[in-house]
């Protein structure tokens, strides 16, 4: 036996009394389930209603693993002599949560909400195929979302809380403004741009 052996057997074995004594960090998941932060990417969840199929989480996705199929359907005008509009019916809304990488860009990039984290993570499946989660799917994880934090008191209220808070504006109430105003009121005549012309050069002149 070297000269070196008995000391680092000590060594070793004060290294193992002394783990002896530790706190254990292992977790028992899954008899006891971890206590994770609120706001952990487990799941994303979707508001169907919310979503315009705009196709922006789509195409932003790195892993193209956003599956939308829509169509166009027409919308009958809301007022007499009023114009149709057309709008996108959501027929497909899917992830495969076994190409995701929980990256939140999809979730960060849509610009109407309706998409969300929720802490979920317990949906391991024994075929892979079944991590493509369609929209039925993706609505239900949405019971699972924690509710947004409340806001500071001291922020400035909302533009969309203040937009709904106003008064409905009166038919007709832009005329009668604009009407009101009078030639004081309106608009000064945009100046009319003149454009340099250019003489072409004499026949021998230099140019
Ligand atoms: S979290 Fe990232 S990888 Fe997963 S679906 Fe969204 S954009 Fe794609
Ligand atoms: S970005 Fe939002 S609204 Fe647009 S398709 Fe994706 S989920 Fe729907």
């Amino acid at each position: 036996m070297g000269d070196g052996v008995i000391p680092g057997l000590v060594k070793g074995l004060a290294t193992t009394a002394r783990s002896l004594t530790r706190h254990t960090h292992t977790a028992e998941y899954p008899d006891v389930s971890p206590a994770l932060p609120p706001r952990s990417r487990g799941v994303i969840a979707l508001t169907e209603e919310n979503c315009t199929s705009c196709m922006l989480c789509a195409r932003e996705c790195p892993d193209w693993c956003i599956y939308i199929d829509s169509h166009k359907e027409e919308v009958p005008p809301a007022t007499p002599g009023g114009r149709a509009r057309q709008r996108n019916v959501l027929d497909r809304f899917a992830i495969d949560f076994s190409l995701c990488m929980y990256c939140g860009i999809c979730i960060e990039v849509c610009p109407f909400d309706a998409l969300h984290w929720s802490p979920e993570f317990e949906y391991a499946e024994l075929d892979i195929r079944d991590l493509l989660h369609e929209k039925d799917r993706l609505g239900a994880w949405m019971a699972t979302v924690p509710p947004p934090p409340a806001l500071d008191p001291a922020s400035a209220e909302l533009a969309e809380v203040a937009a709904a808070a106003k008064p409905p504006r009166a038919a007709g109430a832009r005329g009668t403004a604009a009407g009101a105003t009078g030639a004081a009121g309106a608009r000064p005549a945009r100046a009319t741009r003149v454009m340099p012309t250019v003489t072409p050069p004499e026949a021998g002149e230099p140019e």
